[in-house]
Protein backbone atom coordinates (compact mmCIF):
# COMPACT_ATOMS: atom_id res chain seq x y z
CA UNK A 1 0.00 0.00 0.00
CA UNK A 2 2.43 2.47 1.28
CA UNK A 3 -0.27 5.27 1.24
CA UNK A 4 0.57 8.58 3.45
CA UNK A 5 -2.40 9.20 5.41
CA UNK A 6 -2.03 12.34 8.12
CA UNK A 7 -4.65 12.37 11.19
CA UNK A 8 -5.83 15.30 12.37
CA UNK A 9 -6.51 15.48 16.10
CA UNK A 10 -4.85 13.07 18.53
CA UNK A 11 -7.64 11.92 20.96
CA UNK A 12 -9.08 8.56 21.43
CA UNK A 13 -10.42 8.98 17.59
CA UNK A 14 -7.16 10.14 16.09
CA UNK A 15 -4.88 8.10 18.34
CA UNK A 16 -7.03 4.92 17.72
CA UNK A 17 -6.84 6.09 14.09
CA UNK A 18 -2.95 6.10 13.59
CA UNK A 19 -2.92 2.94 15.63
CA UNK A 20 -5.25 1.35 13.03
CA UNK A 21 -3.33 3.25 10.12
CA UNK A 22 -0.13 1.67 11.14
CA UNK A 23 -1.33 -2.19 11.30
CA UNK A 24 -1.99 -1.77 7.95
CA UNK A 25 0.58 -0.98 6.71
CA UNK A 26 -0.04 2.78 5.66
CA UNK A 27 2.46 5.72 6.17
CA UNK A 28 1.30 7.56 9.02
CA UNK A 29 1.89 10.96 10.71
CA UNK A 30 -0.30 12.48 13.52
CA UNK A 31 -0.77 16.12 13.91
CA UNK A 32 -2.26 18.21 16.24
CA UNK A 33 -2.68 22.41 16.87
CA UNK A 34 -3.23 21.40 21.06
CA UNK A 35 -0.95 19.43 23.22
CA UNK A 36 -1.87 16.12 23.51
CA UNK A 37 -2.44 14.10 26.83
CA UNK A 38 0.49 12.05 28.35
CA UNK A 39 -0.97 8.81 27.89
CA UNK A 40 -1.52 9.31 24.14
CA UNK A 41 1.63 11.15 23.61
CA UNK A 42 3.32 7.69 25.27
CA UNK A 43 1.68 5.81 22.98
CA UNK A 44 2.51 7.26 19.91
CA UNK A 45 5.96 7.05 21.20
CA UNK A 46 5.78 3.45 21.83
CA UNK A 47 4.03 2.74 18.46
CA UNK A 48 6.47 4.31 16.45
CA UNK A 49 4.08 6.86 15.10
CA UNK A 50 5.35 10.73 14.00
CA UNK A 51 3.46 12.96 15.10
CA UNK A 52 3.80 17.01 16.05
CA UNK A 53 1.50 18.45 18.67
CA UNK A 54 0.70 22.73 18.97
CA UNK A 55 0.74 23.18 15.19
CA UNK A 56 0.21 21.79 12.38
CA UNK A 57 2.86 21.87 9.37
CA UNK A 58 1.16 22.55 6.36
CA UNK A 59 3.81 21.41 4.02
CA UNK A 60 3.63 17.80 6.16
CA UNK A 61 0.26 17.79 6.37
CA UNK A 62 -0.68 18.28 2.93
CA UNK A 63 1.64 15.87 1.68
CA UNK A 64 -0.82 13.18 2.73
CA UNK A 65 -3.11 10.63 -0.12
CA UNK A 66 -5.59 10.69 2.87
CA UNK A 67 -6.37 12.75 5.79
CA UNK A 68 -8.71 11.32 8.84
CA UNK A 69 -9.80 14.63 10.53
CA UNK A 70 -10.97 14.11 14.17
CA UNK A 71 -14.38 14.64 15.17
CA UNK A 72 -13.42 17.92 17.37
CA UNK A 73 -11.85 19.76 13.96
CA UNK A 74 -13.91 22.06 12.23
CA UNK A 75 -14.10 22.62 8.48
CA UNK A 76 -13.34 26.50 8.99
CA UNK A 77 -9.88 25.60 10.35
CA UNK A 78 -7.25 26.78 8.53
CA UNK A 79 -5.93 23.68 8.39
CA UNK A 80 -8.70 21.83 6.85
CA UNK A 81 -9.50 25.25 4.64
CA UNK A 82 -5.98 23.91 3.23
CA UNK A 83 -6.15 20.40 2.77
CA UNK A 84 -9.79 21.07 1.17
CA UNK A 85 -8.12 23.52 -1.36
CA UNK A 86 -5.60 20.71 -2.80
CA UNK A 87 -8.38 18.20 -2.88
CA UNK A 88 -6.43 16.30 -0.66
CA UNK A 89 -9.53 13.14 0.25
CA UNK A 90 -10.79 13.47 3.93
CA UNK A 91 -12.11 10.96 5.85
CA UNK A 92 -13.71 10.04 9.67
CA UNK A 93 -12.03 7.65 11.43
CA UNK A 94 -15.11 5.45 11.80
CA UNK A 95 -14.99 5.31 8.01
CA UNK A 96 -11.23 4.36 8.18
CA UNK A 97 -12.45 1.24 11.04
CA UNK A 98 -15.49 0.40 8.57
CA UNK A 99 -12.69 0.08 6.13
CA UNK A 100 -10.54 -3.07 8.24
CA UNK A 101 -13.63 -4.17 10.19
CA UNK A 102 -13.84 -7.70 7.98
CA UNK A 103 -17.13 -9.71 8.20
CA UNK A 104 -18.03 -8.22 11.14
CA UNK A 105 -21.50 -6.21 11.61
CA UNK A 106 -21.75 -3.21 12.94
CA UNK A 107 -25.34 -1.32 14.86
CA UNK A 108 -24.55 2.43 14.79
CA UNK A 109 -26.76 5.01 16.60
CA UNK A 110 -26.35 8.69 16.09
CA UNK A 111 -28.71 11.75 16.84
CA UNK A 112 -29.31 14.88 19.18
CA UNK A 113 -30.08 12.92 22.64
CA UNK A 114 -29.84 9.71 23.91
CA UNK A 115 -26.90 8.21 21.85
CA UNK A 116 -24.32 7.24 24.68
CA UNK A 117 -27.57 5.57 27.05
CA UNK A 118 -29.20 3.69 24.11
CA UNK A 119 -25.54 2.76 22.60
CA UNK A 120 -25.20 1.30 26.62
CA UNK A 121 -28.40 -0.60 25.92
CA UNK A 122 -27.79 -2.07 22.47
CA UNK A 123 -24.13 -3.28 23.97
CA UNK A 124 -25.97 -5.08 27.04
CA UNK A 125 -28.45 -6.41 25.39
CA UNK A 126 -26.22 -8.40 22.73
CA UNK A 127 -23.96 -9.07 25.86
CA UNK A 128 -26.10 -10.97 27.62
CA UNK A 129 -27.53 -12.57 24.64
CA UNK A 130 -23.72 -13.84 24.43
CA UNK A 131 -22.49 -12.08 21.03
CA UNK A 132 -19.55 -11.61 20.77
CA UNK A 133 -19.46 -7.88 20.73
CA UNK A 134 -17.95 -4.15 21.88
CA UNK A 135 -18.92 -1.35 22.57
CA UNK A 136 -17.20 1.56 21.10
CA UNK A 137 -17.35 5.04 20.27
CA UNK A 138 -18.03 7.98 23.45
CA UNK A 139 -17.52 5.28 25.98
CA UNK A 140 -14.58 2.78 25.89
CA UNK A 141 -12.29 2.71 22.79
CA UNK A 142 -12.94 4.52 19.61
CA UNK A 143 -13.94 1.97 16.77
CA UNK A 144 -10.86 2.28 14.99
CA UNK A 145 -8.83 1.34 18.03
CA UNK A 146 -10.92 -1.34 18.89
CA UNK A 147 -10.84 -2.69 15.25
CA UNK A 148 -6.58 -2.44 15.77
CA UNK A 149 -6.58 -3.97 18.82
CA UNK A 150 -9.19 -6.66 19.36
CA UNK A 151 -11.57 -7.14 16.36
CA UNK A 152 -14.98 -8.63 17.57
CA UNK A 153 -17.97 -10.32 15.20
CA UNK A 154 -20.25 -7.33 16.24
CA UNK A 155 -19.42 -3.26 17.21
CA UNK A 156 -22.47 -1.46 18.79
CA UNK A 157 -20.64 2.04 17.94
CA UNK A 158 -21.88 5.88 19.06
CA UNK A 159 -21.45 8.09 16.13
CA UNK A 160 -21.46 11.74 16.20
CA UNK A 161 -22.56 14.28 12.92
CA UNK A 162 -19.02 15.46 12.88
CA UNK A 163 -17.98 11.84 11.99
CA UNK A 164 -20.69 11.05 9.68
CA UNK A 165 -19.86 14.29 7.66
CA UNK A 166 -16.79 12.31 6.28
CA UNK A 167 -17.86 8.66 6.05
CA UNK A 168 -18.05 7.85 2.32
CA UNK A 169 -18.57 3.77 2.37
CA UNK A 170 -19.59 3.09 6.19
CA UNK A 171 -22.56 1.20 6.36
CA UNK A 172 -24.51 0.14 9.96
CA UNK A 173 -26.06 -3.16 9.52
CA UNK A 174 -28.24 -1.73 11.93
CA UNK A 175 -28.86 2.01 12.27
CA UNK A 176 -30.54 3.86 14.91
CA UNK A 177 -31.51 7.80 14.63
CA UNK A 178 -32.66 8.76 18.55
CA UNK A 179 -33.97 11.85 17.70
CA UNK A 180 -33.44 15.61 16.44
CA UNK A 181 -33.27 18.40 17.86
CA UNK A 182 -31.26 21.84 16.99
CA UNK A 183 -27.33 21.78 18.34
CA UNK A 184 -24.12 22.43 17.21
CA UNK A 185 -25.53 24.85 14.53
CA UNK A 186 -22.15 26.52 15.18
CA UNK A 187 -20.81 23.85 12.98
CA UNK A 188 -23.61 23.59 10.48
CA UNK A 189 -23.08 27.16 9.16
CA UNK A 190 -26.18 27.86 11.51
CA UNK A 191 -28.62 26.03 9.22
CA UNK A 192 -30.32 23.24 10.90
CA UNK A 193 -31.04 21.41 7.50
CA UNK A 194 -26.91 20.96 7.37
CA UNK A 195 -27.38 18.93 10.35
CA UNK A 196 -30.15 17.06 9.79
CA UNK A 197 -28.48 16.00 6.65
CA UNK A 198 -25.59 15.14 8.73
CA UNK A 199 -27.75 12.92 10.94
CA UNK A 200 -29.30 11.01 8.06
CA UNK A 201 -25.87 10.19 6.35
CA UNK A 202 -26.24 7.19 8.92
CA UNK A 203 -28.51 5.30 6.30
CA UNK A 204 -27.17 6.68 2.78
CA UNK A 205 -25.40 3.28 2.34
CA UNK A 206 -27.76 1.13 3.87
CA UNK A 207 -29.24 -1.76 1.33
CA UNK A 208 -32.56 -3.92 1.80
CA UNK A 209 -30.87 -6.39 3.97
CA UNK A 210 -30.52 -3.13 6.66
CA UNK A 211 -32.32 -1.85 9.01
CA UNK A 212 -33.00 1.99 9.67
CA UNK A 213 -34.67 2.51 13.44
CA UNK A 214 -36.00 5.90 14.10
CA UNK A 215 -38.32 7.71 16.51
CA UNK A 216 -41.46 8.74 14.59
CA UNK A 217 -42.89 11.02 17.35
CA UNK A 218 -40.16 13.21 16.48
CA UNK A 219 -41.34 15.92 14.15
CA UNK A 220 -37.61 16.72 12.60
CA UNK A 221 -37.05 12.93 11.71
CA UNK A 222 -40.42 12.56 10.18
CA UNK A 223 -41.13 15.68 8.26
CA UNK A 224 -37.37 15.07 6.46
CA UNK A 225 -37.69 11.26 6.55
CA UNK A 226 -39.30 11.92 2.85
CA UNK A 227 -36.52 13.43 1.42
CA UNK A 228 -34.17 10.77 1.17
CA UNK A 229 -34.14 7.32 -0.36
CA UNK A 230 -33.88 4.79 2.65
CA UNK A 231 -33.22 1.42 0.66
CA UNK A 232 -33.08 -0.88 4.27
CA UNK A 233 -36.07 -1.36 6.19
CA UNK A 234 -37.57 1.11 8.14
CA UNK A 235 -38.19 0.36 11.88
CA UNK A 236 -40.15 3.20 13.48
CA UNK A 237 -40.78 3.56 17.16
CA UNK A 238 -43.53 5.65 18.94
CA UNK A 239 -45.88 6.37 21.91
CA UNK A 240 -48.55 7.56 20.02
CA UNK A 241 -48.52 5.62 17.09
CA UNK A 242 -49.42 1.40 16.71
CA UNK A 243 -46.31 1.17 14.21
CA UNK A 244 -45.69 -2.17 13.08
CA UNK A 245 -43.36 -2.85 12.18
CA UNK A 246 -41.31 -1.62 14.90
CA UNK A 247 -42.08 -0.55 18.29
CA UNK A 248 -44.67 1.01 20.01
CA UNK A 249 -46.14 1.61 23.80
CA UNK A 250 -49.84 1.76 24.28
CA UNK A 251 -51.20 1.59 27.94
CA UNK A 252 -48.24 1.01 29.57
CA UNK A 253 -46.77 -2.13 27.33
CA UNK A 254 -43.86 -2.29 25.02
CA UNK A 255 -45.03 -3.76 21.42
CA UNK A 256 -41.64 -4.84 19.14
CA UNK A 257 -41.94 -6.68 15.96
CA UNK A 258 -39.29 -6.64 13.40
CA UNK A 259 -40.06 -10.07 11.68
CA UNK A 260 -43.80 -12.48 12.42
CA UNK A 261 -43.00 -12.69 16.10
CA UNK A 262 -44.91 -10.13 18.16
CA UNK A 263 -42.81 -9.19 21.58
CA UNK A 264 -44.50 -7.41 24.65
CA UNK A 265 -43.33 -6.32 27.54
CA UNK A 266 -44.78 -3.75 30.36
CA UNK A 267 -42.98 -0.49 30.90
CA UNK A 268 -43.25 -1.09 34.86
CA UNK A 269 -40.29 -3.72 34.14
CA UNK A 270 -38.11 -1.30 32.35
CA UNK A 271 -34.98 -0.69 34.88
CA UNK A 272 -34.58 2.36 33.12
CA UNK A 273 -36.89 5.49 34.42
CA UNK A 274 -38.28 8.40 32.35
CA UNK A 275 -39.74 9.12 29.25
CA UNK A 276 -36.94 9.38 27.34
CA UNK A 277 -35.61 6.24 28.57
CA UNK A 278 -38.52 4.42 27.04
CA UNK A 279 -37.57 5.34 23.74
CA UNK A 280 -34.08 4.22 24.45
CA UNK A 281 -35.60 1.36 25.54
CA UNK A 282 -37.32 0.41 22.58
CA UNK A 283 -35.27 1.74 20.38
CA UNK A 284 -32.78 -1.31 21.65
CA UNK A 285 -35.23 -3.68 21.61
CA UNK A 286 -35.85 -3.58 18.27
CA UNK A 287 -32.23 -3.61 17.21
CA UNK A 288 -32.08 -6.46 19.53
CA UNK A 289 -34.87 -8.21 17.66
CA UNK A 290 -33.32 -7.62 14.18
CA UNK A 291 -29.82 -9.45 15.69
CA UNK A 292 -32.25 -12.01 16.38
CA UNK A 293 -32.09 -12.03 20.22
CA UNK A 294 -34.43 -14.44 21.51
CA UNK A 295 -37.27 -12.93 23.44
CA UNK A 296 -36.68 -13.98 26.84
CA UNK A 297 -32.99 -12.70 26.17
CA UNK A 298 -34.45 -9.30 25.94
CA UNK A 299 -36.89 -8.89 28.48
CA UNK A 300 -34.13 -10.04 31.28
CA UNK A 301 -31.83 -7.36 29.78
CA UNK A 302 -34.51 -4.36 30.07
CA UNK A 303 -35.11 -5.52 33.30
CA UNK A 304 -31.60 -5.54 34.70
CA UNK A 305 -30.28 -2.19 32.16
CA UNK A 306 -27.15 -0.75 34.20
CA UNK A 307 -28.30 3.49 34.55
CA UNK A 308 -25.49 5.67 33.18
CA UNK A 309 -23.27 8.28 35.41
CA UNK A 310 -24.79 11.43 35.10
CA UNK A 311 -27.67 10.80 33.36
CA UNK A 312 -30.80 11.02 35.23
CA UNK A 313 -28.61 8.45 37.85
CA UNK A 314 -29.92 8.36 41.30
CA UNK A 315 -27.48 9.74 44.03
CA UNK A 316 -28.81 9.20 47.61
CA UNK A 317 -32.08 10.17 49.76
CA UNK A 318 -30.98 12.39 52.08
CA UNK A 319 -33.60 13.14 55.11
CA UNK A 320 -36.30 12.14 52.62
CA UNK A 321 -34.57 14.36 49.48
CA UNK A 322 -33.85 12.53 46.60
CA UNK A 323 -30.86 13.68 44.71
CA UNK A 324 -30.44 12.62 40.78
CA UNK A 325 -27.38 13.89 38.75
CA UNK A 326 -28.36 14.58 35.11
CA UNK A 327 -25.38 16.27 34.70
CA UNK A 328 -24.99 15.22 31.20
CA UNK A 329 -28.11 17.27 30.17
CA UNK A 330 -26.19 20.01 28.36
CA UNK A 331 -29.22 21.04 26.28
CA UNK A 332 -32.92 22.03 26.46
CA UNK A 333 -34.02 18.87 25.22
CA UNK A 334 -32.38 16.92 27.67
CA UNK A 335 -33.32 18.60 30.54
CA UNK A 336 -37.05 18.61 29.16
CA UNK A 337 -36.92 14.50 29.54
CA UNK A 338 -35.41 15.27 32.40
CA UNK A 339 -38.50 17.10 34.11
CA UNK A 340 -41.18 15.40 32.09
CA UNK A 341 -40.00 12.31 34.14
CA UNK A 342 -40.36 13.81 37.69
CA UNK A 343 -42.99 12.63 39.81
CA UNK A 344 -42.29 14.57 43.34
CA UNK A 345 -42.12 18.30 43.61
CA UNK A 346 -38.62 19.42 42.19
CA UNK A 347 -35.84 21.76 43.02
CA UNK A 348 -34.32 22.23 39.69
CA UNK A 349 -30.70 23.27 39.69
CA UNK A 350 -29.74 24.85 36.25
CA UNK A 351 -27.18 26.99 34.45
CA UNK A 352 -23.90 27.00 33.06
CA UNK A 353 -22.93 28.14 29.94
CA UNK A 354 -25.82 27.85 27.37
CA UNK A 355 -25.46 27.83 23.33
CA UNK A 356 -28.32 29.69 22.95
CA UNK A 357 -31.02 28.10 24.60
CA UNK A 358 -34.93 28.94 24.24
CA UNK A 359 -36.06 28.39 27.71
CA UNK A 360 -39.76 28.96 26.81
CA UNK A 361 -39.66 25.21 26.06
CA UNK A 362 -39.12 24.19 29.85
CA UNK A 363 -41.76 27.03 30.81
CA UNK A 364 -44.43 24.35 31.25
CA UNK A 365 -42.88 21.78 33.14
CA UNK A 366 -40.91 24.28 35.47
CA UNK A 367 -44.64 25.87 36.37
CA UNK A 368 -46.27 22.61 37.01
CA UNK A 369 -43.30 20.34 38.84
CA UNK A 370 -40.24 22.79 40.28
CA UNK A 371 -40.54 25.03 43.37
CA UNK A 372 -37.35 26.28 43.36
CA UNK A 373 -34.61 27.05 40.73
CA UNK A 374 -31.23 26.90 41.75
CA UNK A 375 -28.81 28.63 39.10
CA UNK A 376 -25.66 27.66 38.88
CA UNK A 377 -22.90 29.52 36.37
CA UNK A 378 -21.52 32.76 35.93
CA UNK A 379 -23.81 34.20 33.78
CA UNK A 380 -27.44 33.91 35.10
CA UNK A 381 -29.39 36.80 33.66
CA UNK A 382 -31.06 34.65 30.96
CA UNK A 383 -32.39 32.34 33.66
CA UNK A 384 -33.66 35.03 36.12
CA UNK A 385 -36.01 36.66 32.81
CA UNK A 386 -37.01 33.01 31.76
CA UNK A 387 -38.38 32.13 34.64
CA UNK A 388 -38.34 35.03 37.85
CA UNK A 389 -42.19 35.26 36.92
CA UNK A 390 -42.45 31.58 37.64
CA UNK A 391 -41.21 30.04 40.83
CA UNK A 392 -41.29 31.56 44.22
CA UNK A 393 -37.06 30.90 44.67
CA UNK A 394 -34.43 31.63 42.34
CA UNK A 395 -30.98 31.76 43.78
CA UNK A 396 -27.70 32.28 42.11
CA UNK A 397 -25.03 30.07 43.75
CA UNK A 398 -21.46 29.42 41.99
CA UNK A 399 -20.33 25.99 43.18
CA UNK A 400 -21.69 22.45 43.33
CA UNK A 401 -21.59 22.59 46.89
CA UNK A 402 -23.32 26.17 47.28
CA UNK A 403 -25.92 24.71 45.03
CA UNK A 404 -26.27 21.12 46.82
CA UNK A 405 -26.37 22.78 50.49
CA UNK A 406 -29.18 25.79 49.30
CA UNK A 407 -31.31 23.24 47.13
CA UNK A 408 -30.94 21.26 50.67
CA UNK A 409 -31.82 23.65 52.15
CA UNK A 410 -34.91 24.67 50.78
CA UNK A 411 -36.16 20.98 49.95
CA UNK A 412 -38.98 19.43 52.25
CA UNK A 413 -39.37 15.82 53.05
CA UNK A 414 -40.48 14.35 49.55
CA UNK A 415 -39.11 16.27 47.14
CA UNK A 416 -36.01 15.56 44.47
CA UNK A 417 -33.50 18.17 44.03
CA UNK A 418 -32.65 17.28 40.00
CA UNK A 419 -28.94 18.70 38.49
CA UNK A 420 -29.94 18.90 35.00
CA UNK A 421 -28.64 22.23 33.69
CA UNK A 422 -29.32 22.70 29.84
CA UNK A 423 -26.20 24.29 29.74
CA UNK A 424 -22.37 23.17 28.99
CA UNK A 425 -20.29 23.44 32.23
CA UNK A 426 -16.85 24.63 31.21
CA UNK A 427 -17.41 28.10 32.93
CA UNK A 428 -17.01 26.32 36.89
CA UNK A 429 -16.23 22.66 35.75
CA UNK A 430 -14.01 21.10 33.59
CA UNK A 431 -16.47 19.39 31.97
CA UNK A 432 -20.28 17.69 32.71
CA UNK A 433 -18.30 14.68 34.34
CA UNK A 434 -16.49 17.16 36.59
CA UNK A 435 -19.72 19.05 37.62
CA UNK A 436 -21.61 15.32 38.03
CA UNK A 437 -18.46 14.12 40.41
CA UNK A 438 -18.96 17.36 42.63
CA UNK A 439 -22.44 17.38 43.05
CA UNK A 440 -22.48 13.77 43.93
CA UNK A 441 -19.93 14.47 46.23
CA UNK A 442 -21.09 17.54 47.60
CA UNK A 443 -24.79 15.21 48.35
CA UNK A 444 -23.01 12.55 49.98
CA UNK A 445 -21.03 15.16 52.67
CA UNK A 446 -24.19 16.87 53.95
P1 LIG B 1 -25.97 11.85 24.04
O1 LIG B 1 -24.96 10.78 24.03
O2 LIG B 1 -26.74 11.93 22.76
O3 LIG B 1 -25.47 13.18 24.49
P2 LIG B 1 -26.99 10.68 26.52
O4 LIG B 1 -27.48 9.29 26.37
O5 LIG B 1 -25.64 10.89 27.09
O6 LIG B 1 -27.09 11.42 25.11
O7 LIG B 1 -28.05 11.50 27.36
C1 LIG B 1 -27.86 12.90 27.57
C2 LIG B 1 -29.06 13.52 28.21
O8 LIG B 1 -30.11 13.57 27.28
C3 LIG B 1 -29.56 12.72 29.40
O9 LIG B 1 -29.09 13.30 30.56
C4 LIG B 1 -31.06 12.79 29.31
O10 LIG B 1 -31.54 13.83 30.13
C5 LIG B 1 -31.35 13.18 27.86
N1 LIG B 1 -31.88 12.08 27.03
C6 LIG B 1 -31.49 10.79 27.00
N2 LIG B 1 -32.18 10.10 26.09
C7 LIG B 1 -33.00 10.97 25.49
C8 LIG B 1 -33.98 10.87 24.44
N3 LIG B 1 -34.25 9.72 23.81
N4 LIG B 1 -34.65 12.00 24.11
C9 LIG B 1 -34.40 13.17 24.71
N5 LIG B 1 -33.51 13.33 25.71
C10 LIG B 1 -32.81 12.26 26.09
Amino acid sequence: MGKRVVILGGGESGVGAALLAKRKGYEVFLSDGSSLKENYRNELLSEGIPFEEGMHTLERVLHADEVIKSPGIPESSPVMRAIREKGIRVISEVELAYRFKGNSRIVAITGSNGKTTTTSLVYQLCRRAGLNVALVGNIGYSFARQVAMEPHELYVVEISSFQLDDIDQFCPHVAILTNITEDHLDRYDYVFLNYINSKFRIAMNQGPADYFIYCADDTVTLTHLKNFSIQSNQLPISMKREVSPGAFIKDGDMYVRTGNEVMTMSVFDFALKGKHNQYNTMAACVAAATLDIRKDKIRDAVQHFEQLEHRMEYVATVRGVEFINDSKATNVNSTWYALESMTRPTILILGGVDKGNDYSLLAEGIRDKVKAIICLGKDTKKIHEAFGKLVNVLVDTHSAEEAVQTAFHLAAKGDTVLLSPACASFDLFKNYEDRGQQFKKAVKDL
